[in-house]
């Protein structure tokens, strides 16, 4: 049994085909939250029939978040469909292959800029001018320890994720006395299909998990639950800042 404290309100998932997206999207839906998907993939066809089948409500559009009209569209027809946007989760993300600084080239470096950074400041642009409207609303980003500190090999999603902090900030302490909170998560090593490459292997399995002081990764549904709780009126003085989910691992 869950607490129907999202019902009669409507949330945006950006990223939820898989993953944290996911995850956090039927978390949303059981708490009685109607719930939009954009994402590239037509996976998310199945997050939509996952939250269906549990007697959720839920729909899906297919969207690229590095383009400014395909994000805008998708908060439109969010509101036609559902008749309001109350809370906004702008999760979708990408992780390229770890290379050396040098090594990394332009494309690499505004592939991972325009859909984890761009993407997100895109989709805070549409959501804050329509919660102004109203004078309420949430968002929530998804940076990550990568937002916090550094990994090797990884420069341009590093930048980006601090520049998802920044955004936070910079949005969060201009909304806050407009009645609309912003904040985001940092989450550590999450099981998902971006992290599949390391944790599939049994080797670098090992590395990675030994970062983490509890030894393994969050599931994603670990995770779901601080997006929901920064969502939720019991975060009501929280805003501008990321919240760090990863047991830890920066504490050390
Ligand atoms: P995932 O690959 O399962 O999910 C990423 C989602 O973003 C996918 O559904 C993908 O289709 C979507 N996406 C990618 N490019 C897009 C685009 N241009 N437009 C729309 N959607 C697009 O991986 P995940 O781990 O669930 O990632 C979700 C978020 O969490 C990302 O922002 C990621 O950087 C962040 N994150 C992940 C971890 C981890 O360890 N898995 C850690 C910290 C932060």
């Amino acid at each position: 049994m869950h607490l129907k404290d999202f019902e009669n309100r409507v949330v945006l998932i950006t990223g939820g085909a898989t993953g944290i997206g996911r995850a956090t999207a039927l978390a949303f839906a059981r708490r009685g939250a109607k719930v939009m998907i954009g994402d590239v993939n037509e996976q998310a066809k199945e997050s939509v029939e996952l939250i269906k089948q549990e007697g959720g409500e839920a729909l899906f559009k297919k969207t690229d978040v590095t383009k400014s009209s395909d994000v805008k569209s998708l908060i439109d027809f969010t509101i036609d469909e559902f008749g309001s946007l109350d809370h906004a989760f702008n999760n979708a993300g990408v992780l390229p292959p770890t290379k050396d600084f040098v090594d990394m080239s332009e494309e690499d470096f505004d592939f991972v800029v325009n859909v984890d950074l761009k993407g997100v400041f895109y989709a805070m642009k549409h959501e804050l001018s329509y919660f102004e409207t109203k004078g309420k609303g949430t968002i929530v980003n998804t940076a990550s320890i990568a937002g916090i500190i550094a990994d090797p090999g990884m420069a341009p999603y590093v930048a980006a994720k601090h520049g998802v902090v920044g955004l936070t900030k910079a949005a969060g302490i201009e909304y806050i006395a407009k009645g609309i909170r912003v904040n985001a998560i940092a989450p550590g090593l999450v099981e998902t299909n971006m992290t599949k490459g390391w944790l599939e292997n049994e080797e670098m399995r090992k590395v990675v998990t030994s970062n983490t002081p509890i030894g393994r990764p969050a599931r994603p549904e670990e995770i779901a639950g601080m997006v929901l709780f920064l969502s939720s009126d019991a975060a009501s003085y929280a805003a501008g800042q990321t919240f760090i989910v990863d047991a830890g691992q920066t504490a050390h």
